[in-house]
């Protein structure tokens, strides 16, 4: 068995305890051992390895957990940006036009489709994201659109609930009876998550309420869009249904923030349901962004992510997300780097990933760069030098 030794790393963020929030460690090196952290130190006390990489000072921190994306999908929707940013609104609607051309594309084009985008945040030092269907909203086509996701993620969520399709428009009650029939039995072998669009336009909070519900049953996670577009029992029916996420979070009311910090782990450390905070979207809308500060405040766990698709946030970039997060929703650099990383490990209930401590997966990133602080401060630089996940460089 090989080793590999991470050496001379000038700021190392590790997420685990420590005096900060990041548990950072000066002048440190990381050993790696069968794709795991197998130990974290001192340089002047790193033990021997097989192999030896000197980052020169740099700054490392635990790989990217992007915990929310739409990756399987055909065209773009360009002419419809350049709409909205010469003042059309956004309204979801888009969406039904990207389920049209997915529809009509072949297999190998949407599995070319979620590589390209997959290669593209591995290389800005995405170690895990989290892919969803959606597009499909058909039987088959949600079926096929999880077995491409689950090629190249482990973290695969059924998305049936996206919209009411086309087909569907004066029957909504019974695309739900299709969503969780035939659809989510079909889906369900290749998913680990299930999710709804619960937003005015999209599902209603008892449409929304029944659909988690049959996924639950069936043993998929619960995680759900709420609160985007405008205020909603979106996030009040995840905390009732014990979702590892809700996200968006745009448009939160008091009663909101309260039924999230009352999730809150009896050991401290968060909340059990996440609020997952996509700024890219906000972005490329032309929104106001959500109030990351009065959700931290409240005590609420607080992940990043892309929420990367062709109509709202086509972007894959974590780092662009903390710049956003950092400069428009007032998290500091730290909190922002420890939401992209942590958080949204939280937000998948994961604890392999995100932290640098031993046991842990072993996904880092070096940046070009001395401090975590600069992906923050240099937006919009590729700062990813080199990224290594489950312990092989990339
Ligand atoms: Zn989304």
């Amino acid at each position: 068995m090989s080793t590999l030794l991470v050496d001379n790393i000038g700021e190392l963020v590790t997420n685990g305890i420590g005096a900060d929030p990041l548990g950072i460690r000066r002048t440190a090196a990381v050993l790696v051992e069968e794709g795991q952290v197998a130990w974290v130190g001192p340089s002047a006390y790193a033990p021997a390895a097989d192999r030896r990489i000197d980052v020169g000072g740099a700054a490392v921190l635990p790989g990217f957990v992007d915990s929310h994306a739409h990756l399987v999908f055909a065209g773009d929707r360009a002419a419809e940006f350049a709409a909205r940013m010469a003042g059309e609104p956004y309204t979801g609607g888009g969406i039904r036009t990207t389920v049209g051309a997915t529809r009509a594309a072949t297999d190998g084009e949407l599995r070319a489709n979620v590589r390209r985008l997959r290669g593209e945040a591995l290389r800005q030092g995405t170690t895990t994201m989290e892919i969803k269907s959606g597009y499909g909203l058909s039987v088959a086509d949600e079926a096929r659109s999880l077995r491409i996701a689950a090629e190249s993620s482990s973290e695969t969520t059924f998305l049936g609930a996206h919209v009411v399709p086309a087909e569907y428009a004066d029957r909504p009650d019974d695309y739900v009876g299709l969503v969780c029939g035939p659809m989510l039995a079909a889906a369900a072998p290749h998913a680990k998550w299930i999710d709804v669009f619960c937003e005015r336009g999209a599902f209603d909070v008892d449409h929304a309420r029944a659909i988690l519900a049959c996924g639950q049953a069936v043993g998929l996670g619960v995680r759900l869009h709420a609160n985007q577009l405008g205020p909603g029992p979106g996030v009040r029916l995840g905390v009732e249904l014990g979702a590892a996420s809700v996200d968006h979070c745009t448009y939160l009311s008091d009663a909101d923030v309260d039924a999230l910090a009352g999730t809150a782990h009896s050991d401290g450390f968060g909340t059990r349901t996440v609020a997952t905070l996509l700024p890219g979207a906000e972005f490329s809308t032309r929104s106001p962004y959500p109030d990351a500060r009065r959700l931290l405040d409240a005590g609420v766990t607080v992940a990043l992510a892309t929420d990367c698709n062709p109509g709202s946030s086509y972007t894959s970039s974590m780092p662009f997300c903390i710049a956003l997060a950092v400069r428009e929703m007032r998290m500091t650099p730290a909190e922002a780097v420890w939401a992209a990383t942590a958080g949204g490990a939280r937000a998948l209930r994961r604890d392999d990933v995100g932290v640098l401590t031993p046991g842990a997966r072993a996904d880092l990133v070096v940046l070009d760069a001395p401090s975590y602080l600069h992906l923050a401060y240099r937006p919009g630089v590729p700062l990813i030098r080199q990224v290594i996940r489950n312990g092989v460089p990339q």
